[in-house]
């Protein structure tokens, strides 16, 4: 799935959050950003053990469960936006399970590997419900996760633009995805040796 499907993802965690915290409005900015970046997180480890440093679709929810539990016990803003950001995390690794697998063109689905299971010690072969990164149905799924937001701001111009934005972003996305993967392996390929050891596999 798109970056962005992820952060509106996580962002949805948020909104429910806000909406279970009702009576502190003033933490539903907040807790939408503490939601998004959770979402996008995991992805961090794009350049170094990609769907396996940062990715734990077990673990996480074990860290979720008790970050809530903490923040049910002692609300703060503190503790509600870090039990937000884990579940996020969480969901992100577990949605990786149900995209595509990790290869520079996953419409080929030839890739067994979406996301590793640290927990069973092996890769998560790809479900493909979302066939790939940049898919139609991605688009789709990512305009889903941003109503719960836009319901929650309550028309906040910030967050109207940045969600509404990130969907036009995701938009060009999916309309460039496959030409992208051959532009990619093009500049891979162009890459000075110096720079080469740091271009993920799959573009080589
Ligand atoms: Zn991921």
């Amino acid at each position: 799935m798109m970056a962005t499907t992820h952060a509106a993802v996580g962002a949805a965690v948020g909104a429910a959050a806000a909406a279970v915290a009702a009576a502190a409005p003033e933490l539903t900015p907040v807790l939408l950003a503490a939601g998004a970046a959770g979402g996008v997180f995991p992805d961090f480890d794009l350049y170094a053990g990609h769907r396996r440093t940062l990715h734990f679709p077990v673990y996480y929810w074990v860290a979720a469960a008790v970050a809530v539990a903490v923040a049910v016990a002692a609300p703060s803003a503190l503790t509600v936006a870090a039990s937000v950001f884990v579940v996020a995390a969480a969901a992100h690794s577990a949605m990786d399970a149900v995209g595509g697998g990790l290869e520079l063109r996953p419409w080929e689905a030839t890739s067994q590997r979406a996301v590793y299971n640290h927990f069973h010690g092996r890769w998560e072969p790809p479900r493909r419900w979302i066939r790939y990164d940049g898919a139609p149905e991605d688009l789709l799924l990512a305009g889903a996760a941003t109503a719960p937001t836009l319901f929650v701001a309550g028309g906040d111009p910030v967050v109207v633009r940045v969600a509404l934005g990130a969907l036009a972003v995701s938009a060009g996305y999916v309309a460039l995805r496959r030409p992208l993967a051959s532009v990619a392996e093009r500049l891979a390929a162009a890459a000075p040796a110096p720079v080469r050891p740091y271009v993920p596999d799959r573009f080589l």
